[in-house]
């Protein structure tokens, strides 16, 4: 397959000039030669779709099939295909059963004119598709079997569905390529994948690397300070001098501030007010109304910082957050990650700062032992709060005890080698002044 046939299909189908990304590009040069299974791992937003949807159009007469966890994600896609005039089509238990019989129809004659084939997990286990199947198979009319958000295999990731374990028993049958995409880059999710997909042994990896380089990493202890709620003051205010006047007021410069309560919510805002700072909470406790005139504020630049629990941050895209302050203790290195992602999302120099302190670390972990005694037999419930603590120890050592670069801390969990920190963080910046302080924060609790 050549590069400058996908290259046309990208612009005649996709309506598209150029690829999203290098690494987008890299991962549908290689699917289109359908020699290897591969795994993309690319966050939300980044096109992990065209990775299989161009590869598609380039065999005519062969189905692409998709496994999609949720009815509402699979009717988008076909409604964006169809609006494309790409024929893709899908079967499930909505499905009525004239519409059933033409698709079954296409898909059973010697050349399909269907593209694309989206199923669920569950459609997968019955007898139409088993039967489907071995028909499309055993005439070669299969170019791929895609399975999108596919950390549903594995119970590391955030929403573990049984059925899709099975999918890797169609591999017994067919030997035509699998395409595994996911935005969940955990290394024990990325293992569960190919071992419960069966990928073979050559499959290839497409994976955005997880080191932001224009982050700033580091942490402070709450009980070092004189006065805390003025060292949060003046680190904002340095964040944000770098304000334009010139610019609109809803692209200047912003920030989060993350608690782990409502009251800390409430009572940090107050306290920067007090020191000058427009600052606004944002907890789940406030009316739907009050709740969007809050994110509305901040998103348009009348209040630049926002005190809020960690249910602020769904759907909020600013590109110019400069300073993402966890005050208190993160939850895991995931939700640390995704949280901290906010900042600098237009690539400019921004600062992730821990505020830490040993009452919440307590409060933590009262909560975390309580749920795993709650889950006392039930198996998936008790993962998962085992899951829970072990990330919260990797935070822990993160804030009190780490000697290495902080990145390292996302690197690790993602499995990836460790990055050119550059002095991105406080450590590879001044190792010494860093033990010092965490030595002194010890010393401070032990007393
Ligand atoms: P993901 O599955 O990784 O979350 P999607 O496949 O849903 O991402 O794509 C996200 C958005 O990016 C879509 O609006 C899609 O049309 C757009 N997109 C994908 N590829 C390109 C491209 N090469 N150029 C411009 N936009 C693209
Ligand atoms: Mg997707
Ligand atoms: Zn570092």
């Amino acid at each position: 397959m050549t590069e400058s046939k996908i290259k046309d299909v990208l612009k005649k189908h996709f309506k598209f000039d150029t690829f999203k990304s290098e690494l987008q590009e890299a991962a549908i040069l290689e699917i289109s030669k359908r020699q290897h299974d591969v795994l993309v791992s690319m966050p939300t937003g980044s096109g992990k779709s065209l990775c299989y949807q161009l590869p598609a159009l380039l065999y005519p007469g062969k189905v692409t099939l998709v496994f999609s966890p949720l009815l509402a994600l699979i009717k988008d896609q076909i409604d964006h295909l169809l609006a494309l005039r790409i024929k893709a089509v899908s079967l499930n238990s909505k499905t009525l059963t004239a519409e059933r019989n033409a698709i079954l129809t296409d898909l059973k004659t010697n050349s399909p004119t269907t593209r694309l084939l989206y199923i669920t997990p569950e459609q997968a286990a019955t007898n139409t598709f088993k039967e489907l199947f071995n028909n499309m198979t055993k005439h070669d009319k299969v170019a791929y079997i895609v399975v999108d958000e596919a950390h549903c295999v594995s119970q590391w990731g955030h929403d573990f569905r049984p059925d899709y374990l099975k999918l890797g028993d169609l591999r017994n049958i067919s030997s035509v390529p699998y395409i595994a995409l996911t935005a969940t880059a955990g290394s024990e999710v990325m293992k569960d994948i190919v071992s419960s997909l069966k990928l073979s042994s050559a499959y290839k990896t497409f994976r955005t690397s997880c080191f932001r380089k224009n982050l700033f990493y580091d942490v402070y202890y709450q009980n070092l300070l004189d006065q805390p709620f003025v060292h949060l003051k003046k680190f904002i205010q340095s964040c944000l001098s770098t304000q334009d006047e010139d610019v609109p007021k809803e692209n200047q410069s912003c920030g989060i501030v993350y608690c782990r309560t409502r009251e800390q919510t409430e009572i940090i805002a107050q306290n920067l007010r007090e020191l000058g700072i427009k600052a606004l909470c944002y907890h789940a406790g406030l009316k739907n109304k009050e709740r969007l005139e809050c994110q509305e504020s901040w998103q348009n630049g009348d209040f630049p910082v926002i005190c809020a629990t960690v249910s602020f941050g769904m759907g909020v895209d600013k590109a110019t957050v400069r300073f993402v302050v966890h005050w208190g203790v993160p939850k895991d290195p995931a939700s640390f990650y995704q949280e901290t992602g906010r900042a600098g999302r237009d690539g400019k120099a921004s600062k992730c700062r821990v505020y830490y302190n040993r009452a919440d670390r307590k409060a933590m972990e009262f909560h975390l032992s309580h749920d795993l005694a709650k889950a006392k037999d039930k198996e998936s419930r008790k993962i998962k709060a085992q899951n829970a603590i072990k990330g919260f120890t990797k935070i822990i050592e993160f804030c009190e005890t780490a000697k290495e670069c902080r990145h390292r801390l996302f690197s690790n969990h993602f499995g990836e080698p460790p990055p050119d920190c550059k002095n991105r963080c406080d450590i590879c910046r001044n190792k010494k002044e860093v033990d010092e302080r965490a030595h002194n924060f010890l010393m401070r609790c032990i007393q």
